[in-house]
C-alpha cells in the first residue's frame, strides 16, 4: 500500500518507525533516537509479534534484528513481504546486523530487506540514515506508480510500444502491446515472421517497405495495418516508428508504437456517415453530393463530355405531411428514395435510357428535393429520357397509411458545359428549370434556358411590385363561364384574379398569388376581389341577370384571418346581393390544413348564408368520409382527373367516385378545366351538375362576359 506516500506521512503526522528487536535494552535506545529524530515508534520484542503489530499499526519503515529466539529476522522479512493483500510489500524494511557479517547482508536482500544498519549502531547519525531510506523509499515508489499509470494509460489508449535493436535483431515487446495483438510472447519467439501472415496482405507489404525504409536510410514511418486477431476480427492499427541512430549516423535501433485504432475508425465512420448521408433514406446528402459533383465534372472536362444535373422535387408533397403526418411525409420520401435509388442503379436503365457508360449520382438534397448526376451522356437530350423514366416510377401509385396515393414530380435539367461551368451554376439552373416544370403544371420536366433566369428575378421585383399594384388598381378580375350540364345555360361564373402588369403584361395568379401569400398581401388580395367581385354581380343583376352565381377564391390566410366572416359578410353588404348569390371556393388542401380549427369557421360561414365549395378536389388526399363533416354546398373535381377521363380508365373511376359521392351527399358538383367534347360528354352522362372549362370559354373580363350572357347562351368553344 501507498499510504506512506505523497505526503501521507506527514497527514498523519510524524512517520511510524516499527522497531524489532528482542533486547529491551536496543529497543529503548533506538526509541530515544527516533524520537529525537522527529519519528513515531512502535516496538516488538519478536519476530511473531512484529509480525501481528505491523497490521495494525502500518508503519512507515521496519527497523528489524537479525539475530532474535523464534522467527529470525529474515523469515520475519520474508513474512512481512507476503501478507494479506501486499500491505508488506513496500514498506522499507532495514535489518540491524553485525559490522562483518556480510553473508547475512546477502541473506536480507533475498529476504526482501530494503536495507541494513550495522551494529553496533551510530547513534547520532541513525535517524538520519532511516530519514533517508524512507526518502528513497518514497521516490522509487512514486516511480513504480507513475510506470503503473503509464501502463494503464497505455492500455487504455491500447497503446503498445516495441523496440528493435538492428545489432542483435532483438525486438523487445511491451505486455500492453502482445496483449492488443492477441499474440503471447512464447509465440513471437516461436516465429515472428510468421505474425506478418495476420496482416493484410498488401499491408503487409508496406510494412515491410516502411522497415526497410528505416533500418537502411533511417527514414521513420507512420502506416496503418489491418491486422486478423485470433479472436477473428479484424483490427485496424496504426504503426509509428522512429530510428535511433550511431555516430556515423547508421541506424541502429528503430522503436515505436503500434495502437489499436478500430474503435476511433468507426466513431470517425460514423462521423462521416452523420456529415454526408441523409439519415432518414440513407442517400449521400447536399454536402456530398456538391463534393461528387465537382469530382464528376472535373472528370467531363478532362473528356469533354455532357453532363446532366438533375433536380427533382415533389409535387405538393406538403399536402402528405398536412393529411397523414409527417411519418407518412418521412414514409413516402423513404419510398421515392428507393424507387430512384433501384432504378438508377440498374445498368439495363442507364443503357437503355442513357448510354452505356452513364454512371450516376443521386442524393436527397433535403426537403422533398433529390439531385441526380449524370455521367457518360451522349448529348444533353439523354437526360430528358431519364426525366420521363423517373416521372413515371414516382407516379406508379404507393400505399400511404393504408391509403393508395399517387405522387408527382417536377424535374429540372441543367446540362454542362452548355447551362453552366460549375457545380453550383448547374445546381442553379437546373433548380430554375425545376420551378419552370412547376409553374408549367408540375408532373414534368424542363431544360434549363437563359430564358427562365430573366422570369425568376422577375420575380423578386414581384413583391415590390405587388405592393403597388394595389393603390395603382392594376388587379383585375377575369370571369369564367360556368354552364348547367343540362340546359348549357351559364348559372355562373368564376372570378380569377390576373395583375396587369405595366411591363409584363398578364400575369397569372398561378406566378403572383404565392409571392403575396409570402409577402402577407394575400389578406388585402383577397379582400379586394371579394369587394370587386360582389360590386360586378350587383351590376350584372342590375342588368337583369338575376339567377347568376359568383365564385370567388380564397387562399387559407384568407379564412384563416379572424375578421374572415366579417370580410364577407361586409362585401355581400356592400354590393347588396343576396348572400346564397355568392360561392367562397376554398381549396381541399387549406381546408384540411387545420380542420379542427375550420370546422367552426365554415360554419359560421355558411350561416351568414354564403355558399361554400371545395376546390381542386381530389389533389388533397382527404379521404372522402372526412368531406361530410364540411358544411359544403360544392365539389369542384380538380383538372387532372377531368383532363384524362376519356382516356384513362383509372381517372374515369376517380371522376365518378367523386361525382357519385357528391350527389349523394346532396352537394353540386362542378367540374373544372373541361377541354372538348369527349370530356364534356362522359361528365355530363356520370351526373355531374354543372361544367367549367375552356371548352364552354376562357376566363375572360367583365365586358366579354356581359355579351355572352347577352346572347343569351354559352357558346361552345372559345
Ligand atoms: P382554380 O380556382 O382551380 O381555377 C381554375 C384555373 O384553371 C384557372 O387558372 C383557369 O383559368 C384554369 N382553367 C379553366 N378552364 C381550363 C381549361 O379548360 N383548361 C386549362 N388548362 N385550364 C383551365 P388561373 O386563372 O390561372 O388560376 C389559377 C389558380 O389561381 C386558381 O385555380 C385559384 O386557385 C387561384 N386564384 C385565381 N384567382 C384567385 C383569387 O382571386 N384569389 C386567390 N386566393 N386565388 C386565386
Ligand atoms: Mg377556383
Ligand atoms: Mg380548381
Amino acid at each position: 500500500m501507498m499510504r506512506f506516500l505523497d505526503g501521507t506521512a506527514t497527514a498523519r503526522g510524524a512517520p511510524l518507525i516499527l522497531v524489532v528487536d528482542d533486547d529491551s535494552t536496543t529497543r529503548m535506545l533506538l526509541r530515544e533516537s527516533l524520537e529525537a529524530g522527529g519519528f513515531r515508534v512502535e516496538e516488538a520484542t519478536d519476530g511473531e509479534r512484529a509480525v501481528e503489530r505491523f497490521a495494525d499499526v502500518l508503519p512507515d519503515v521496519v527497523l528489524l534484528d537479525v539475530v532474535m529466539p523464534g522467527l529470525d529476522g529474515f523469515e520475519t522479512c520474508r513474512m512481512l513481504r507476503t501478507l494479506p493483500n501486499g500491505i508488506g510489500a513496500r514498506v522499507p524494511i532495514v535489518m540491524t546486523t553485525g559490522l562483518d557479517d556480510i553473508e547475512s547482508v546477502n541473506r536480507a536482500y533475498e529476504a526482501g530487506a530494503t536495507d541494513f544498519i550495522t551494529k553496533p549502531i551510530v547513534w547520532p547519525i541513525l535517524a538520519h540514515r532511516v530519514r533517508y531510506i524512507l526518502r528513497a523509499a518514497q521516490g522509487s515508489d512514486a516511480l513504480l506508480r507513475s510506470e503503473e499509470r503509464l501502463a494503464e494509460a497505455q492500455e487504455m489508449a491500447l497503446l503498445g510500444y516495441w523496440d528493435w535493436s538492428l545489432a542483435d535483431g532483438v525486438v523487445q515487446r511491451s505486455d500492453a502491446l502482445l496483449r492488443m495483438l492477441g499474440v503471447s510472447r512464447a509465440e513471437f519467439a516461436r516465429d515472428s515472421k510468421a505474425m506478418f501472415a495476420r496482416l493484410d496482405r498488401d499491408d503487409a507489404q508496406s510494412l515491410v517497405v516502411a522497415h526497410e525504409g528505416a533500418t537502411q536510410y533511417g527514414e521513420p514511418f507512420s502506416l496503418e495495418v489491418r491486422w486478423q486477431h485470433p479472436d477473428g476480427a479484424v483490427r485496424i492499427l496504426h504503426e509509428q516508428g522512429a530510428v535511433d541512430r550511431d555516430a556515423t549516423g547508421k541506424p541502429v535501433r528503430i522503436h515505436g508504437t503500434t495502437q489499436d485504432i478500430t474503435a476511433r475508425r468507426a466513431a470517425e465512420d460514423r462521423v462521416r456517415q452523420l456529415a454526408l448521408y441523409d439519415p432518414l433514406t440513407s442517400l449521400p446528402n447536399r454536402r456530398f453530393f456538391n463534393e461528387q459533383l465537382a469530382l464528376s465534372l472535373a472528370h467531363a472536362k478532362r473528356l469533354t463530355a455532357p453532363y446532366g444535373v438533375l433536380v427533382l422535387n415533389l409535387d405538393r408533397f406538403k399536402r402528405i405531411n398536412e393529411s397523414f403526418g409527417r411519418g407518412a411525409g418521412d414514409d413516402v420520401l423513404h419510398e421515392v428514395a428507393l424507387r430512384l435509388e433501384r432504378a438508377l442503379r440498374l445498368p439495363e436503365f442507364r443503357a437503355q435510357v442513357a448510354g452505356a457508360a452513364a454512371s450516376v449520382n443521386l442524393a436527397r438534397h433535403g426537403g422533398d428535393e433529390f439531385t441526380i448526376g449524370l455521367a457518360g451522356l451522349a448529348e444533353g437530350a439523354d437526360a430528358a429520357r431519364v426525366a420521363e423514366r423517373l416521372l413515371e416510377l414516382i407516379a406508379t401509385p404507393m400505399m400511404v397509411e393504408g391509403q393508395e396515393t399517387v405522387l408527382h414530380a417536377s424535374i429540372g435539367i441543367a446540362i454542362y458545359p452548355t447551362d453552366g461551368e460549375d457545380a453550383d451554376a448547374l445546381l442553379m439552373n437546373a433548380d430554375s428549370a425545376m420551378h419552370l416544370a412547376k409553374r408549367e403544371g408540375k408532373n414534368t420536366y424542363r431544360f434549363y434556358s437563359p430564358a427562365i433566369h430573366a422570369r425568376s428575378s422577375e420575380k423578386l421585383g414581384m413583391e415590390n411590385g405587388l405592393r403597388k399594384a394595389l393603390e395603382r388598381d392594376e388587379l383585375v378580375l377575369y370571369y369564367q363561364p360556368k354552364s348547367c350540364a343540362i340546359t348549357g345555360e351559364i348559372t355562373g361564373v368564376e372570378a380569377l384574379i390576373r395583375w396587369d402588369h405595366p411591363q409584363l403584361g398578364m400575369v397569372g395568379p398561378g406566378e403572383f398569388i404565392p409571392v403575396a401569400e409570402e409577402a402577407g398581401l394575400i389578406v388585402q388580395i383577397g379582400e379586394w376581389a371579394l369587394h370587386t367581385a360582389c360590386a360586378q354581380l350587383a351590376e350584372w343583376r342590375a342588368a337583369g341577370f338575376n339567377n347568376l352565381t359568383m365564385a370567388v377564391n380564397m387562399a387559407s390566410p384568407n379564412f384563416a384571418h379572424a375578421g374572415f366572416v366579417g370580410v364577407v359578410r361586409a362585401a355581400v353588404a356592400a354590393a347588396g346581393i343576396p348572400p346564397e348569390r355568392l360561392e367562397i371556393e376554398l381549396t381541399e388542401s387549406a381546408i384540411i390544413r387545420d380542420v379542427e380549427a375550420t370546422i367552426p369557421m365554415l360554419r359560421a360561414l355558411t350561416a351568414t348564408g354564403v355558399r361554400l365549395a371545395v376546390d381542386d378536389f381530389g389533389t388533397g388526399y382527404s379521404s372522402l368520409a372526412y368531406l361530410s363533416q364540411f358544411p359544403i354546398d360544392g365539389l369542384k373535381i380538380d383538372r387532372t382527373f377531368v383532363r384524362e377521363v376519356a382516356t384513362r380508365p383509372e381517372a374515369a373511376a376517380i371522376a365518378k367516385a367523386i361525382i357519385a359521392m357528391g350527389r349523394s351527399l346532396g352537394v353540386e358538383v362542378i367540374a373544372e378545366g373541361i377541354e372538348d367534347e369527349d370530356q364534356a360528354s362522359f361528365l355530363r352522362d356520370a351526373g355531374c351538375h354543372t361544367m367549367q372549362g375552356y371548352f364552354f370559354g376562357r376566363p375572360m373580363s367583365a365586358a366579354n362576359i356581359e355579351s355572352r350572357l347577352l346572347a343569351g347562351m354559352a357558346a361552345v368553344g372559345a
